[in-house]
C-alpha cells in the first residue's frame, strides 16, 4: 500500500483509494505544494486545449509552485523585518534632494554591500528622507533573500535592556547578530543611558564584518558623543561602523515641511487676492503670533 499512515489518519471513514483527488490534496499540503494543489485542474484544463505533454504540464505546475514560494518568502521577510511602512525608491523623488548621490543609492539597492558585509550611513536633518531610503533599501534586501530587522535607536536599546533584565539578552543579541542587514533608524533623537549606550556598542561589536548595518542620525558624527555619552564608546563604536561604509549626505530641505507648504500655497492661491500677511512663516505659510 503506497498511502502513509498519517493519510490513511486523515482520510474520512469508508474512503478507497478510488477519490484520487482527497488523497492528492492531502499529499500536495503535507509537501507543502499549495499553489500545484490550487491550479492543477485549471492548468490541466489549458495544456488539454493547447495539447501540452506531461512533462510541461508538470513543469507549468511546478514554475507556479516556485514564483508563489519566492513570493511567500518575501512578503514573511517583510513581514519579520518589522517595518514600520512599506516604502520603495519607485516613490522616492531624487530631485527633492540634490545632496544624495543617486547613482550610489540604486547601486546599494542592488544589496552587493550585504554580500560584502559592508555598512551604510544616512546623515542629514530631519524630514530629508533617511527613513525612507533606508526602509527602500531593507524593502530591496528581503526581494532579494536577505533577512532584516528593523528598529529605531531607542526600541532597540530598549528592547536590549528588556531582554537583559528578563535574562534573554543572550538570545536577543544572536537574533541581531543573525540577520543580514540590521537597520537602526534615528540615532540621535534620544540620548542613551550609559547602559544602553554599551547594549547598543555591543550589537554593532558583534556585528562587525559579519552583518550589515545600517544606520540614520539627524546628527553628525562629531556630536554622536552626546547620545552616546562616551568619548571612548563613540570612537569605537564608529571605528567599526565606518570600517567599510557608505555615507548618504542627506541634507536639504524637509520633504514634509516643503509638501506642507506646497499644499498651503496651493490653497492660498485659489482663496482669491488674499495678500499674505506680514507675519507668515516664508517656509511654512503658517502665521506667526
Ligand atoms: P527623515 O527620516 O529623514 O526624517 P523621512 O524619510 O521620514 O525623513 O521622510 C519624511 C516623509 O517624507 C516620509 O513620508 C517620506 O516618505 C517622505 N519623503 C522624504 N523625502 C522624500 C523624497 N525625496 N521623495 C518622496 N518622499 C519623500
Ligand atoms: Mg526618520
Amino acid at each position: 500500500c503506497i498511502m502513509t499512515g498519517l493519510a490513511k489518519e486523515s482520510m474520512p471513514a469508508g474512503t478507497t483509494a478510488g477519490t484520487p483527488q482527497i488523497l492528492l490534496a492531502h499529499h500536495l499540503k503535507h509537501l507543502k505544494l499549495p499553489t500545484v494543489l490550487r491550479a492543477y485542474v485549471k492548468v490541466a484544463r489549458e495544456c488539454a486545449r493547447d495539447g501540452v505533454d506531461h512533462p510541461r504540464y508538470l513543469l507549468r505546475l511546478v514554475e507556479l509552485e516556485l514564483i508563489d514560494r519566492e513570493r511567500r518568502m518575501v512578503e514573511r521577510r517583510i513581514r519579520a523585518a518589522r517595518f514600520p511602512a512599506v516604502k520603495s525608491f519607485d516613490t522616492f523623488d531624487f530631485t527633492a534632494i540634490p545632496s544624495l548621490n543617486k547613482m550610489l543609492v540604486l547601486e546599494l539597492a542592488r544589496c552587493g554591500y550585504i554580500l560584502r558585509r559592508e555598512n551604510i550611513i544616512a546623515l542629514g536633518n530631519s524630514g530629508t528622507g533617511k527613513t525612507h531610503v533606508a526602509l527602500a533599501l531593507g524593502l530591496a534586501a528581503c526581494q532579494k533573500g536577505f533577512s532584516v530587522a528593523f528598529a529605531t535607536a531607542a526600541s532597540l536599546v530598549n528592547q536590549l535592556l528588556e531582554a537583559r533584565d528578563e535574562k534573554r539578552l543572550l538570545r536577543l543579541q544572536r537574533e541581531l547578530q543573525a540577520v543580514k542587514l540590521l537597520i537602526v533608524d534615528e540615532l540621535g533623537y534620544v540620548p542613551l543611558s550609559p547602559t544602553g549606550a554599551e547594549l547598543l556598542f555591543e550589537v554593532f561589536s558583534q556585528r562587525y564584518e559579519r552583518g550589515s548595518t545600517i544606520v540614520t542620525s539627524n546628527l553628525p558624527f562629531e556630536d554622536w558623543t552626546s547620545v552616546l555619552g562616551s568619548e571612548r564608546l563613540t570612537g569605537a563604536l564608529l571605528d567599526r561602523l565606518t570600517h567599510h561604509v557608505s555615507i548618504l549626505a542627506m541634507n536639504g530641505d524637509s520633504y514634509r515641511l516643503r509638501q506642507s507648504a506646497g499644499r498651503r500655497r496651493a490653497t492660498a492661491a485659489a482663496e482669491q487676492n488674499q495678500a499674505t500677511p506680514d507675519n507668515a512663516d516664508p517656509e511654512t505659510g503658517e502665521i506667526i503670533p
